[in-house]
């Protein structure tokens, strides 16, 4: 039987290994040798790739050196001569007064950025994991916000959208390649944020949205965000969303230009506010074009919003409209202001 290879504290250089494997479990871990990584005892698979070479010294540890033991000598068995086993384990390596760095609770991992800033920290970490997003369109402006809130953790991620992906889309609609052209939208969008986050709950709609089933697909969701391309779709979400008291965030984008305003239910302004009715002639990105990234950008505004929203940022987008003009590279923001003749049910008028 193969005999793994071990080493005690003393012996040790850190600086020969190419990767050090930490096999402990538990979440109540303080401390750790530096620079290691985390894995579980028996992904074998993970620790392999985390070696450059067969013969390349690896060393891995546990609480006391037996798992470690284990794993040493089956990496050995697969053909990785170079990994090494810590005799005796972290509580040796300890006691003999070795270098040890802290764990930060919370910290680590594919969310340790957000983990980082002040405002967002582990308690927002958990609100964006508990959190509740329903996306009307997965198109330019939705691409953007369903990766990036793919990309945070947001528990759950509605997607309503009845299309197919065409060729004319991929020059903004960065969910997809030319694989997905046929597909129906929504299950590329599922296959793209299935490999992009597993921790991320996808619940597909193959539909659109509009006044006979917005309060239906609302249902349930703290959060819509309007990336429709038509103002039938933004109207209806926005009467639904201020009808449930469901707070959503609006896109629009069209050739070099581009908006983003919030609403919240309530005495203050919503959509139809700005936008009474339907235009007489609405102009659409398959008409008369739109600047790919100006997608990206206002799509990419609409998830900053979204994550603030999930975290109870104060300063949110609310009752102001911010609009791009990437011809002249400039933002501009406006308030918009309460309509008196607003069909809205808005409550209690705010002075
Ligand atoms: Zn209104």
């Amino acid at each position: 039987m193969t005999k793994a290879r071990e080493q005690a504290p003393a012996e040790i250089d850190l600086g020969a290994f190419a990767a050090i494997v930490d096999l402990r479990e538990g979440d109540a871990l303080t401390a750790q040798i530096p620079g290691s990584i985390r894995v579980g005892r028996t992904d074998y698979a993970r620790i392999a790739s985390l070696i450059p070479a067969e013969d390349a010294p690896i060393l891995v540890y546990c609480g006391i050196g037996e798992a470690s033991r284990i794993a040493a000598r089956e990496l050995t068995q697969r053909g990785f001569t170079g990994a090494v086993s810590l005799l005796g384990g972290f509580r040796r390596w300890r006691s003999e007064g070795q270098p040890v760095t802290t764990i930060v609770p919370g910290r680590g991992g594919r969310y340790d950025r957000h983990m980082r800033l002040s405002e967002f920290g582990p308690e927002g970490h958990a609100r964006v994991r508990a959190g509740r997003v329903l996306v009307i369109g997965a198109g330019g402006l939705g691409s953007p916000v369903i990766e990036y809130l793919a990309a945070a953790g947001v528990g759950t991620l509605g997607i309503v959208d009845g299309d197919r992906v065409d060729q004319g889309n991929l020059q903004r609609q960065i969910l997809y390649g030319e694989g997905s052209v046929g597909m129906r939208k929504i299950d590329a969008a599922r296959d793209r944020v299935g490999r992009l986050n597993s921790d991320v709950d996808v619940v597909p709609i193959a539909s659109w949205l509009d006044p006979s089933n917005a309060h239906e697909l609302l249902d349930g969701y703290q959060l819509a965000v309007d990336a429709s391309d038509n103002f039938a779709t933004r109207l209806a979400v926005n009467d639904a969303a201020a009808e449930m008291g469901i707070p959503f965030i609006h896109g629009a984008a069209l050739q070099w230009e581009g908006m983003v305003a919030g609403f919240d239910p309530g005495p203050g302004p919503c959509y139809r506010c700005l936008f009474p009715d339907l235009p007489e002639n609405e102009e659409t990105c398959s008409d008369v074009g739109v600047l790919g990234p100006v997608t990206g950008v206002i799509g990419s505004l609409m998830a900053v919003e979204a994550m603030k929203h999930l975290i109870g940022s104060p300063d949110r987008l609310v009752d102001r409209l911010v609009t791009y003009d990437a011809r002249s590279a400039r933002f501009t923001t406006l308030r918009i202001d309460r309509s008196i003749s607003c069909r809205i049910d808005h409550g209690s008028v705010k002075s």
